[in-house]
């Protein structure tokens, strides 16, 4: 019913040599799993040329992060309106665009948004710290960042939801399936609270946080987690293809 669907987070990683280089060790491996929607979301600068590589193919292209406005005197930003044209995904929300650069959920839901009439589909992050955790306050901060990140957006946008623990992130610690499955399934009641059981049920939501070849499988199988938001291990070809070629194969 959810099409399985695994993302590479490169992060602040890759030349555009090095992007082009990585495109090429995966790239016809990589197309032949059209059972599960792929997309490599590249630094800004790479958005051209890796989006040249996959023309042909069905892997989508996204960026990292995006500003809300359209244009203007905001030095450094990038636009929905540019992006449109090279991609069609974004990342946002991600928790080190939270921790490193202080977005709240409201200025996520203005980019959620933006993102959204620009015609771009949101990977919106979420997630707790190892504190928030340890205090037994998951899923409040949850609920709060779905409630604000989501607020006045419609269901019907096609919206990702990539559940990421802070704790778990380039961490090499990464949650158990059986946790991630629980927790997304709070994520996805908490969706059903505000757009209805029907659509938070065709919501995908992804796991995030040290996904690697060899632990893929355990979230994959969970029938909560509907695919990956893969950073370190995107960045390795063979690692990102070997996650692709399980997840078709357990949800297939
Ligand atoms: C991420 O950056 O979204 C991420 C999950 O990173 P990693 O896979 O390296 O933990």
């Amino acid at each position: 019913m959810r099409r399985p669907f695994i993302a590479a987070n490169w992060k602040m990683n890759t030349t555009v040599d090095e992007a082009v280089s990585l495109v090429n060790q995966m790239l016809q491996e990589l197309n032949g799993f059209n059972s599960v929607d792929r997309v490599l979301c590249p630094p800004f600068i790479s958005l051209q040329a890796v989006g040249n590589m996959l023309k042909r193919t069905e892997i989508g292209l996204g960026a990292q992060n995006m500003y809300f406005k359209e244009k203007g005197a905001f030095t450094g930003e990038v636009s929905p309106l540019m992006l449109k044209d090279l991609c069609g995904y974004v990342i946002l929300g991600h928790s080190e665009r939270r921790q490193y650069f202080a977005e709240t959920d409201a200025l996520i839901n203005q980019k959620i948004k933006a993102a959204l009439t620009a015609g771009l589909i949101p990977i919106f992050c979420i997630g707790e710290s190892l504190e928030q955790n340890e205090a037994g306050k998951t899923g409040d901060v949850l609920s709060v960042q779905v409630k604000g990140g989501l607020a006045g957006v419609d269901a019907d946008d096609g919206i990702v939801i990539a559940y990421e623990p802070i704790w778990a992130i380039g961490t090499g610690r990464a949650a158990t399936g059986i946790k991630a499955d629980s927790t997304i399934g709070f994520i996805r009641d908490t969706l059903g609270s505000i757009w209805g059981k029907d659509r938070a049920d065709s919501t995908r939501i992804l796991y995030g946080g040290s996904v690697t070849g060899a632990n893929i499988e355990e979230f994959i199988k969970q029938p909560q987690i509907d695919g990956a938001l893969v950073g370190g291990a995107s960045l390795k070809a063979a690692e990102f293809v070997s996650i692709v070629r399980q997840t078709a194969l357990v949800k297939s």
